[in-house]
């Protein structure tokens, strides 16, 4: 009697518990697929005065492509279930490497007729981050950015001292004359020539120039901004910085909270354009601050700072962004601004003018 009771007891609890274990892996299943976090991803490669009018079909094609294949890298990272931080460094090293982009190979000259480098990553679950500035000799600044994040124990490292610790952690030295391309040469001759007589800039007959001259700013700072399926944001920037700028100067691409930003609860952000009036108004940070206090969309975020506060400082430039709920957006005050996206959607858009 007793052993049938405790039997009958026992089988009741066995159906109850396989009952709940069946309840729960339907819902860790459920969840997993409901877990994963919608992807996004976008990209700019510089922004300021694109003369559409001087663009030849060519140059606008080649542009578009490299663009196109710098979003689709990062997008697969996210798809296959790659992190943003990942997704971000595939498409910037990409972009780095053509010498279309004022970032790594074809940065633009320094006041010396030396190419000095700036990056930064940021992390926005973590809020950590890593930033090289004022780099002479790294192929690929994003990557030492990537590992001043995860070995070491500061934010930013500089000049010779980024060097040395990008050895200790494998990266090779490259010349840098590995940087220059005859494109940016010809642009900072100009510059310089001009610098020093009070004429203005002449006409040019020579056709390197001639090929690129929808470009006088010598834009092409290149910058992403992830989301990925964790629903962790990554946002990094690279550049050469401004032609003929000092030695030593460091624009806002590797200052964390001017050129870069990422903080789950808001949004992701990579900037570009004149880089002194980035810092001072602490571009990036602010746009994701505006999301978080205000409760604006990114855009509005995004507006209010580059539409409204840089064009009040005179400021010229734009921003890319993701939000922590996969929206992208763009916000720029210049003639045009080299840019792409994979919407939540997986809509592809490829840009560069206003009215694109
Ligand atoms: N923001 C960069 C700098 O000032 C330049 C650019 O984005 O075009 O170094």
């Amino acid at each position: 009697m007793l052993i049938t009771k405790y039997l009958s007891f026992s089988s009741l609890q066995l159906a109850l518990l396989t009952l709940i274990f069946c309840v729960a892996l339907a819902a860790s299943v459920n969840a997993s697929a409901a877990d994963k976090h919608p992807v996004a991803i976008a990209i700019h490669g510089g922004a300021g005065t694109i003369r559409r009018e001087l663009m030849s079909p060519e140059i606008e094609a080649e542009y578009r492509a490299i663009l196109s294949k710098a979003i689709l890298s990062g997008h697969k990272v996210l798809t296959a279930g790659g992190s943003s931080r990942d997704a971000i460094i595939a498409t910037i090293t990409l972009m780095e490497d053509s010498p279309l982009f004022n970032a790594g190979h074809g940065a633009v000259f320094n006041h010396e007729g030396n190419i000095e480098l700036d990056a930064s990553i940021m992390e926005g679950r973590t809020l950590n981050a890593g930033a090289v500035a004022a780099i002479t000799q790294i192929k690929s600044p994003i990557k030492l950015a990537n590992a001043v994040l995860d070995h070491s124990p500061h934010v930013m490292l500089v000049g010779a001292g980024a060097e040395i610790f990008a050895q200790q952690q494998g990266f090779k030295l490259v010349a840098n004359d590995s940087f220059k391309t005859e494109r940016r040469r010809l642009q900072f001759e100009r510059i310089i020539n001009q610098e020093q007589s009070t004429a203005e800039l002449p006409e040019t007959s020579n056709p390197l120039l001639l090929k690129y001259q929808f470009d006088e700013k010598k834009l092409g700072t290149v910058g992403a901004v992830a989301i990925d399926q964790n629903g962790d944001i990554a946002a990094g920037t690279s550049t050469g910085g401004m032609t003929n700028k000092r030695f030593g100067r460091v624009g806002d691409a590797p200052i964390i909270g001017a050129g870069t930003y990422a903080d789950n609860e808001s949004c992701g952000i990579s900037a570009t354009g004149h880089g002194e009036y980035f810092i001072r108004a602490a571009v990036a940070h602010d746009i994701c601050a505006r999301m978080a206090y205000k409760g604006i969309s990114l855009q509005q975020a995004q507006d209010e700072v580059v539409q409204g506060k840089l064009v009040k400082m005179e400021a010229s430039g734009g921003v890319i962004g993701v939000d922590k709920d996969a929206n992208v957006a763009f916000s720029f005050n210049s003639l045009g601004m080299y840019r792409a996206s994979i919407n939540q959607h997986g809509d592809l858009l490829v840009q560069i003018f206003k009215q694109d």
